[in-house]
């Protein structure tokens, strides 16, 4: 008999992993945003149409990248952002599994323009189905510009698997604000359709929450900040009067990165006990920083469930330090914290 087993060729290996990391427009988006964040873009624009179904682009002021680079960031497994086997467990940038691009050109016509800033020329590139079809030099501002079109277009099954521009725009607006939420110091803007959603100025962590969440935000807010060896949890929670029957406005993030934990909402609504009905949720948006080594972020190639060294230690932690925030609210309800 003969051996029958063979390597995939890139293309096809290229489309199978990005199922897993891009399953709609929002998840391209997300990949999208946050390489300019870790790109060091004080500017990020987001530019929409069709719900991302035609087109996502993301225009930063980056660092932006070399000719080589440019070719390369599209290669699978390939990254700036780690090294080695050890840099797994120290990672501060929000991507280093060096899959995104990769992803998104085996399933989408990318374009992309970039420039660093002791460049003279910037690099043009074009590729689809995993291959470079132009590349060459050109102007550019400083940073980069990256545009994938038609998402999906040689994956037919995916794309019939898409819902409403509605829903899909509501899951971009979703990521969108993951990101511009744990950057206020960025100014972000989202365009649909030629029509600016959101044009988020740089400034505080309150301003930001008020500029996403609405203006009947800003006097509701409770400034939550402790700090300990282990780890630091600052940002607020809404009055238990903000709380509602659903759980909307709730945001977790841990060392900048959005995740998704039912075990720390549940920190967070016990920490509110008699001070809400029972069956309705506070509004949050918290921020816990500690050692990369005591996060697993690693957990799933969308980066949002990630694994705790010590869960219940920040358990009691999240739950102490938003009792102690109300405690002082109640006792001084008038007294509004800034940040
Ligand atoms: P990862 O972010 O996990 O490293 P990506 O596939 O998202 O992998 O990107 C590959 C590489 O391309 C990055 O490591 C980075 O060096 C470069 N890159 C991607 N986007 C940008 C950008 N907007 N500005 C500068 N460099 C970028
Ligand atoms: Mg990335």
């Amino acid at each position: 008999m003969n051996d029958i087993i063979q390597l995939l060729p890139d293309n096809i290996a290229n489309q199978i992993a990005a199922g897993e990391v891009i399953q709609r427009p929002a998840s391209a988006v997300k990949e999208l945003l946050e390489n300019a964040v870790d790109a060091g873009a004080t500017e990020i624009k987001l530019i929409v149409s069709d719900a991302g179904k035609a087109l996502i682009q993301v225009i930063d002021n980056g660092k932006g990248m070399s000719d080589t680079d440019a070719r390369m960031a599209f290669e699978r497994h390939a990254t700036s952002k780690i090294r080695q086997i050890e840099d797994l467990f120290r990672i501060k940038t929000m991507g280093f599994r060096g899959e995104a691009l990769a992803s998104v050109a085996a399933v989408a016509q990318v374009e992309m323009k970039t420039r660093r800033k002791d460049d003279e020329l910037g690099t043009y590139i074009e590729i689809e189905n995993s291959r470079v079809i132009k590349q060459e030099p050109c102007s550019s501002q400083v940073g980069t510009s990256i545009s994938m079109k038609n998402l999906f277009f040689n994956v037919p099954a995916r794309r019939n698997f898409l819902k409403s521009n509605a829903a899909e725009l509501r899951h971009i607006m979703d990521e969108f604000i993951r990101v511009s939420m744990a950057f206020p110091d960025i100014f972000f803007s989202l365009t649909s359709n030629g029509q600016e959603v959101f044009h988020l100025e740089p400034g505080t962590l309150k301003q930001r929450i008020v500029q996403i969440l609405g203006n009947n935000y800003n006097a509701k807010l409770v400034h939550v900040a402790e700090k300990t060896d282990y780890m630091n949890i600052y940002g607020f929670v809404g009055k238990p009067e903000t709380a509602r029957k659903t759980r909307g406005d709730q945001y977790f993030f841990v060392n900048s990165r959005f995740i998704k934990s039912a075990y720390l909402n549940h920190a967070v609504n016990t920490a509110f006990d008699e001070m809400i009905p029972k069956d309705s949720f506070p509004g949050y948006v918290l921020f816990i920083d500690l050692d990369p080594s005591q996060v697993d972020i690693n957990v799933h190639p969308t980066k949002q469930e990630i694994k705790f060294e010590d869960e219940k230690i920040i358990y009691a932690f999240v739950q102490a330090a938003v009792k102690h925030a109300l405690a002082q609210f109640s006792i001084a309800p008038s007294l509004d914290f800034t940040l």
